[in-house]
C-alpha cells in the first residue's frame, strides 16, 4: 500500500471544522490515562480497561464519537447502573450505544439537530437515533427554541440531578 498526500479542491455548501482534541493532561497523562491522552474504557460499559474500579464518561472517556453533553446524559445512567451491578457482583448489563446529539446553529433562528449513535444509518435509509420523527438533515426553528430556551433548564434541573 502506498500512502500519498495531494491537495484537491472539493465543492461544499456546509463546512464544520473540528480542532484537535484531547483530555486535560491531569487526566490523560495520569495513571488512568492512555498513550493517546484519553481514559481508556470499554466503550459500552464505560468501565476502565485496566482498573475495574475506575469508570469514565464525558469528554475525557476514550469513547468513539461520544463527546457531547447529550452523550454524557446517556452515559451517566450506564455508569451508575454498572457501578451498582459491579458492587453487587452482577454482570454489567447497561450499555452505552454511542448516542450523540449536537445542535448545529445554521442561522439566527434555525438549528440542525444532529442525532446519531454507532448503529445509525443515513437519515431515511433505516434505523437512526433521532428522538423525533423529523429529518435531522433539515434546519428547523423548533430546534432553535430547544437550543436557546430548553437546554439550559434541562441541564440544570434535569441532568445535574440525574433526572433527564
Ligand atoms: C462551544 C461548545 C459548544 C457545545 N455545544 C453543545 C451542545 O449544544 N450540546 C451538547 O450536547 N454538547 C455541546 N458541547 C459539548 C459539551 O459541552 C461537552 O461534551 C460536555 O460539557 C462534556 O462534559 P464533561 O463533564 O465531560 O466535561 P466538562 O463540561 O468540560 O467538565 C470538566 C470540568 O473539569 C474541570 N477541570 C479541568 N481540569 C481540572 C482540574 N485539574 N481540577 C479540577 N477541575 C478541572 C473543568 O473546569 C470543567 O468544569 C459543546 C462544547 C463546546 C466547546
Amino acid at each position: 500500500m502506498i500512502t500519498k498526500h495531494e491537495r484537491v479542491e472539493v465543492k461544499y455548501d456546509f463546512m464544520h471544522i473540528t480542532p484537535p482534541m484531547k483530555a486535560p493532561d491531569v487526566v490523560g497523562k495520569s495513571a488512568v490515562g492512555s498513550a493517546k491522552g484519553w481514559v481508556p474504557v470499554n466503550k459500552e460499559t464505560l468501565q476502565h480497561v485496566k482498573y475495574k474500579n475506575v469508570w469514565s464518561l464525558g469528554d475525557v472517556a476514550a469513547v468513539p464519537m461520544g463527546k457531547t453533553g447529550g452523550s454524557a446524559r446517556k452515559q451517566y445512567k450506564v455508569v451508575v447502573d454498572n457501578i451498582i451491578a459491579s458492587m453487587q457482583g452482577k454482570s454489567l448489563a447497561s450499555k452505552y450505544d454511542g448516542y450523540t446529539v449536537c445542535p448545529l446553529i445554521t442561522n439566527i433562528g434555525t438549528v440542525m439537530l444532529a442525532e446519531f449513535n454507532w448503529a445509525s444509518k443515513p437519515a431515511g435509509s433505516g434505523k437512526n437515533a433521532a428522538s423525533f420523527p423529523l429529518d435531522p438533515t433539515q434546519e428547523r426553528w423548533i430546534w432553535w427554541l430547544l437550543k436557546v430556551y430548553a437546554l439550559k433548564p434541562m441541564t440544570i434541573h434535569g441532568m445535574l440531578s440525574g433526572r433527564a
